[in-house]
């Protein structure tokens, strides 16, 4: 039915998109098999076609100029619709299905063709490995078993890319997840020391400054007995939106501890920093949180010569005062 055909022509393609193959350069792995195919076969023409919605495009090709054509135009789309088996055609201008594809009858003049299916690990038919001679001809038993072993290569070098893709986006999202704080998807306290080690590093070399910010919320004891923690929570990831939305490219803001949070400001002086800080405190107030609360802040400049923890004892000094001062408000170090 064609409802069917359909539906296995989707999952077909899938499995083909899944390797995220088409249009990428060409590799020395793949281009290798195709001349391999090439030799073996004795023919000018080996390609490793894979047939897409509307096209066959070529990750390798040898002897033959085009990067892509029609999939109308393609001799592996009709090889693929057997895929237990090579297709090969001797004479392409003396078989009524081919004489007049514009490759047979045009400037390529292709008349002998052998594709043996590239089949992934559930059987789909992702294109083929195949050869192709401007004469016809034939190739014995020993030749089309080789291209089989060869089409299989194919396959298992487009498996070992695509694990290797996996494996580094996997990668990639448990080091993203191992600086990140859960609660508040703010940077956690790994990624702050991180970061704050770099950006003394940076200032140390340019003389540009570096400010830092220590926020902690007023009370949360208290919010936390009143409300619940769950209620807690809510409130303190509500905090931490609200420090991310205020914070410029460039800044990093992170979860120092329970409900301290840190922000270190780059190219940011005292001045600016007191500012920002100031801004701040006066956005939670404002900040739609299931309970109000409001936020002490301790601001610090980097002095030439301050280590990270100089830098983060200087910023806590002045959250001690702020705290002690009667709290919602900023002082500086
Ligand atoms: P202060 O104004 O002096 O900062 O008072 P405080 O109550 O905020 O400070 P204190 O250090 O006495 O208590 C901090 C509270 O923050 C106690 C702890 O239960 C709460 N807290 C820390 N981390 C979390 C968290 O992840 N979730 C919730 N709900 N509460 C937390
Ligand atoms: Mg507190
Ligand atoms: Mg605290």
């Amino acid at each position: 039915m064609a409802g069917d055909a359909d539906s296995l022509e989707q999952r077909r393609l899938a499995a083909l998109h899944a390797y995220q193959i088409l249009d990428t350069p060409p590799e020395e792995a793949f281009q290798e098999i195709a001349e391999l195919a090439s030799w073996v076969a004795a023919t000018p023409i080996a390609l490793i076609s894979l047939v897409d919605e509307d096209r066959q495009w070529f990750k390798a090709r040898v002897g033959l100029d085009l990067p892509e054509t029609p999939r109308a135009w393609s001799f592996c789309a009709r090889a693929i619709a057997n895929p237990d088996r090579p297709m090969i055609i001797s004479d392409a201008l003396a078989d009524p299905a081919y004489r007049d594809n514009p490759l047979v009858s045009g400037e390529t003049g292709i008349r002998y063709y052998a594709g043996t299916p590239l089949l992934d690990p559930d059987g789909q038919a992702l294109g083929t490995l195949c050869v192709i001679d401007t004469t016809p001809r034939s190739l014995s038993e020993k030749q089309v078993w080789a291209l089989g072993v060869l089409s299989r290569r194919v396959v298992a070098e487009m498996e070992l890319r695509r694990l290797l893709g996996e494996a580094a986006r996997a990668n990639a999202e448990l080091a993203d997840q191992a600086r990140t704080d859960p609660l508040t998807s703010l940077a956690n306290r790994y990624a702050l020391g991180e970061q704050l080690n770099q950006e003394i590093a940076k200032s140390s070399r340019s003389g540009r400054p570096l400010s830092l910010l220590m926020i902690d919320l007023d009370h949360f004891k208290v919010l936390n007995d009143r409300f619940g923690h769950l209620a807690g929570d809510q409130v303190l990831a509500g905090v931490a939106s609200c420090l991310r939305e205020a914070c410029r490219v460039g800044d990093l803001v992170g979860r120092y501890g329970g409900e301290e949070l840190l922000a270190i400001l780059p190219n940011t002086d005292r001045d600016g920093a007191a500012h920002f800080a100031e801004r701040l405190r006066r956005q939670v107030l404002d900040w739609p949180l299931a309970h109000p609360v409001t936020v002490s802040i301790g601001v610090a400049q980097w002095q030439p010569g301050f280590s990270p923890k100089d830098l983060i004892r200087s910023a806590d000094g002045a959250l001690y005062r702020a705290k002690r001062l009667g709290r919602d408000q900023v002082q500086l170090a």
